[in-house]
């Protein structure tokens, strides 16, 4: 039996090594090897845009495991914040919370109770209802204006409103995973990378645009194939989503910068960052020791629509952009050693309300499978954790559908 992958990211890597087992598998690949996880390479490695993991992430802490990478899984509480202005608020221990000046202390204990309750709702019961009607229904007007929708447009801009309050009550609870000094989350030390290399060893990884085709058999670049496992966003199926009848599905585009700095900028790792033009600052170098780049790492994150916005500008005029506004944190271009800026067309789905509606299932048609960002494990938001899930569900489908499993 032979079997092609679209995509190396998380996703397809996962795939192959479920079924390398049992049949010949050949990957297509028009970038990078490891997708949205993948690196720079600058003496060491470093992930192109930031990534850590939660104790939650069951499927990601098996993958780690099974791959030889446990003893170098390093978990740490780090500590995070809300730039408003040229002034930086740590926001990590209940102290901090409690004097933090643009929130009353009545709204700190609404907010409070609404972060332990999201942890135990159904996220899918909320999947029909905007995430911006249901906060405003719960709170005041000024965390609305001034914590919520800050946060839902630096993630979503302009479909800040449409999206589902599903999303955002999976969002709060991932992100409260709190220790009385911060939020405690895991990293591999010294990249992400070691994790895409082992999962890629051994496998057969073409670096060709898959163009796919069906004439009574699949066929990927003219060669023929028993199944194809498409990984990559549904965009870059084309006209094959209409055969599908797929749901049109909207995604949104990722722009960060990694900059290395002469000086840190605060004791913090992630800060939101009020009206600039990237909505957080990641100071990667407060999570990871120092000595481990010897440089100060810093990522400036900002989403936009793949069509327009900041997504269409030049990298030099992102740059530009973001430089002016990193002025309010005291960083001058002359404190900056280098700057590079990655830029991911289809970085997530939209995750709109009504969109359980519109998971991909995981075959669509006789011999086409379809697993990834819009497959059930990343709902209602995509991560590392549901792509090594949707890999791993949808080659047990194959398996089931091809009688492979007693092979
Ligand atoms: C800014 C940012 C920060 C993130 N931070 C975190 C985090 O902290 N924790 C976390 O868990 N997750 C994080 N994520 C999400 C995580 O990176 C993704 O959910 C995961 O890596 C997706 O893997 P995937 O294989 O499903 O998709 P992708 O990584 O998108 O892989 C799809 C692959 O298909 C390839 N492809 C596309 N079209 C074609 C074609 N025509 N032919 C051949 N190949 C093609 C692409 O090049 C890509 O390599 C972050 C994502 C972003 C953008």
């Amino acid at each position: 039996m032979k079997i092609a992958v679209i995509g190396a990211g998380l996703t397809g890597l996962r795939v192959a090594n479920e079924l390398r087992d049992y049949s010949k598998i050949k990957i297509f690949e028009n970038d990078q090897v490891g997708g949205l996880l993948a690196s720079y390479y600058n003496g060491y490695r470093i992930e192109k845009f930031y990534h850590h993991l939660f104790k939650t992430d069951s499927e990601l802490l098996e993958v780690i495991k099974k791959f030889g990478l446990d003893h170098k899984l390093v978990w740490k509480t780090v500590r995070v914040g809300f730039a408003v202005g040229d002034e930086i608020f740590s926001l990590s221990t209940p102290l901090e919370i409690l004097g933090y000046p643009h929130m009353s202390l009545f709204d700190k204990l609404r907010l409070a109770i609404f972060t332990l309750r999201s942890k135990r709702l159904n996220y899918e019961d909320f999947d029909d209802e905007s995430a911006s009607s249901a906060i405003k229904k719960r709170f005041s007007g000024r965390v609305v204006d001034h914590f919520f929708m800050p946060m839902l447009k630096a993630k979503f801009g302009d479909n800040a409103e449409i999206v589902s309050f599903a999303w955002l009550l999976a969002r709060v609870a991932i992100r409260s995973n709190r220790k009385l000094r911060g939020e405690e989350i895991g990293y591999i030390r010294h990249g992400f990378q070691q994790l895409v290399d082992r999962m890629a060893e051994g496998l057969e990884i073409v670096k060709e645009s898959a163009r796919i085709k069906f004439s009574g058999k699949w066929l990927v670049n003219g060669e023929e194939f028993d199944a194809v496992v498409f990984t990559a966003p549904i965009p870059a199926l084309g006209e094959l989503a209409k055969d599908f009848n797929l749901p049109s599905i909207r995604y949104q585009s990722s722009i960060c910068a990694l900059l290395s700095l002469k000086e840190s900028i605060s004791d913090l790792y992630w800060i939101n960052v009020d009206k600039a033009n990237f909505g957080a600052l990641i100071e990667h170098t407060n999570f990871m020791p120092f000595e481990d780049y010897g440089e100060h790492l810093v990522y400036l994150a900002s989403y936009s629509m793949p069509d327009g916005g900041l997504f269409n500008q030049s990298d030099l005029e992102i740059q530009k952009l973001f430089l002016k506004d990193l002025k309010r944190f005291g960083v001058e271009e002359e404190d900056v050693n280098w700057i590079k800026i990655s830029k991911a067309k289809y970085s997530s789905p939209i995750y709109e309300k009504g969109f359980l509606k519109k998971i991909t299932p995981y075959k669509v048609h006789e011999g086409f499978y379809i697993a990834g960002m819009t497959s059930k494990p990343n709902y209602p938001e995509r991560s590392m954790n549901g792509s090594l899930r949707a890999g791993k569900e949808v080659a047990e489908r194959i398996k089931k559908d091809f009688g492979l499993e007693n092979s």
